[in-house]
């Protein structure tokens, strides 16, 4: 779908509004991840995650509560969340000091949203019908590259 028009900043917060915050850039991609990690995060389906860069994230990181885990791929990343009522907010990869995966269901506005694909759909919930005009991926892709660059062509100029 083209034609979108979505203003920046973003803005977002937790379920009791203790946590607010701001992206100033366009995401880099939002896609749906069905591994069991994120469904006992989310204690749902599925979870959203949308890139971001480090620097357009407008948050105050010591209002947070952290806790970390370590991933399939044997690294390990900090989980940020509101010390409040719980709600979980942002991702980051040890070591990986640029991006930020947002929780996208905290944003505000959520007409807009459009996830470009489906990753470790090999643990999706048996009733969930993959979409046949997005990406999908079995497992852990890897780099996310091939999603950013759909992305990137899905939304060219929505962000204003
Ligand atoms: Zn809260
Ligand atoms: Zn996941």
């Amino acid at each position: 779908m083209s034609g979108k028009k979505v203003v920046l900043p973003l803005e977002g917060g937790c379920q009791c509004g203790a946590v607010r915050y701001a992206i100033s850039a366009a995401p880099l991609t939002l896609y749906c991840c069905h591994c069991t990690e994120c469904q006992a995060q989310s204690s749902s389906a599925f979870g959203m995650s949308m890139l971001v860069d480090y620097d357009s994230l407008n948050v105050d990181w010591s209002s947070l509560g952290v806790w970390g885990r370590k991933t399939d791929s044997g690294g390990s990343m900090t989980c940020h969340f509101c010390s409040t009522c719980g709600t979980r907010l942002f991702h980051l990869r040890e070591g990986d000091t640029e991006i930020v995966s947002v929780k996208a269901g905290s944003l505000d506005d959520h007409d807009w949203l459009e996830p470009v694909g489906h990753i470790w759909t090999d643990s999706a919930q048996s009733w969930f019908e993959l979409p046949d005009d997005k990406m999908t991926t079995a497992r852990d892709p890897g780099e996310m590259d091939d999603y950013i660059v759909r992305w990137r062509e899905m939304t060219a100029n929505w962000f204003v």
